[in-house]
């Protein structure tokens, strides 16, 4: 009886150590897969996105302080690496000390800073020469920041993704800011997350608090639909899951809710990397052929140059009402 009792512990033991391997074995299996999704955040047009396009002023200083804070906040307390790109001329409306003072958060640890132009200026519709100004003008205060901190700054994002609208004007392009230390950054995801601002602040600004929420919520519920179509898509086109280059811009929005779309990446089981450790992905080593006038994300473009067939249309669109909104409200019918 203690024999058979005993032979029988051993058994249950030998069957549970089974068990407990097989669990092990399919964790071990499932890491892996976990792990290869990874993604590096970006925001844009730094020091500060109102809400509708219009040139900043001293009056927005406390907003945009407040807006920077909370995103940078949120970043650091998930240890996620991010880089701002800064439009300068918006850094002078802004004020020169608060714009600093927003930067100089830019520069801490796990932090970097690139360059969005000094005026935003569409690539399309300006000349090599003027573009080639607005870099170096673009880089007024970041460099001597980035330098104070023995850094350079490295990235440079076009306006609206414009990279220029022939072969001409882009390869010149590339090739100036090789020689000025810079490297092109591209973005694989896009939220419309200007859309989604424009009707939150307005929203905002007219005590609205329920559109607001309402906008919250749809804002995030389309980031995760655009998470998976962009994920999707780049998956098409080389058969595999790339690094992903998020794009966001420096809202309020944002700052309410960056917590949430970072969940939406944690949820997927994506890893937060610097946007130098997502460039190392082969994917950005596609060589440039595909020339456009538009400003599409990555996974477009390289489905071009590599002759993957991808059906754009089928993406999906952010709400129809959140424009509805904003034009009711400014015909006041609403
Ligand atoms: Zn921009």
């Amino acid at each position: 009886m203690l024999l058979r009792t005993t032979v029988e512990r051993s058994d249950a033991r030998a069957v549970l150590s089974k068990l407990g391997l097989t669990f092990f074995a399919l964790l071990l299996m499932s890491l892996p897969k976990l792990q290869s999704q990874t993604v590096a955040m970006t925001v844009d047009d730094l020091p500060y996105v109102p809400g509708e396009w219009r040139p900043l002023g001293p009056n927005d200083g406390r907003s945009a302080l407040q807006t920077n804070r909370k995103i940078l906040h949120t970043f650091s307390r998930h240890h996620i690496p991010a880089t701002g790109f800064m439009v300068e001329q918006h850094g002078e409306q802004l004020g020169a000390q608060t714009s600093r003072k927003i930067l100089k958060q830019w520069i801490r640890p796990g932090f970097d800073l690139g360059n969005h132009f000094y005026s935003h200026a569409d690539f399309d519709s300006i000349s090599v020469e003027l573009a080639e100004q607005e870099i170096l003008r673009g880089e007024s205060t970041i460099r001597p920041l980035l330098e104070g901190v023995s850094r350079a700054p490295r990235y440079m994002r076009f306006p609206y993704n414009h990279t220029g609208e022939t072969q001409e004007k882009h390869d010149s392009m590339v090739a100036f800011l090789a020689a000025h230390g810079y490297q092109m950054a591209p973005c694989t995801i896009d939220n419309s997350d200007y859309e989604f601002n424009h009707t939150y602040t307005l929203a905002l600004a007219r005590h609205d608090t329920q559109t607001a929420e309402k906008v919250r919520a749809d804002y995030i519920a389309y980031t995760a639909e655009e998470i998976d179509w962009y994920t999707k898509l780049d998956r098409q086109v080389f058969g595999r899951d790339v690094t992903h280059i998020m794009l966001l811009h420096d809202s309020p929005l944002n700052a309410d809710t960056i917590e949430a779309v970072i969940g939406l990446f944690t949820q997927r089981g994506y890893r937060f990397v610097t946007l130098t450790e997502a460039l190392r992905d082969h994917a950005y080593a596609t060589p440039e052929t595909y020339i456009t006038k538009f400003g599409p994300m990555w996974g477009y473009r390289w489905a071009r140059e590599l002759n993957v067939k991808v059906n754009g249309r089928d993406e999906p669109d952010p709400p129809v009402w959140l424009d509805q909104y904003v034009k009711e409200a400014h015909t006041g019918a609403n």
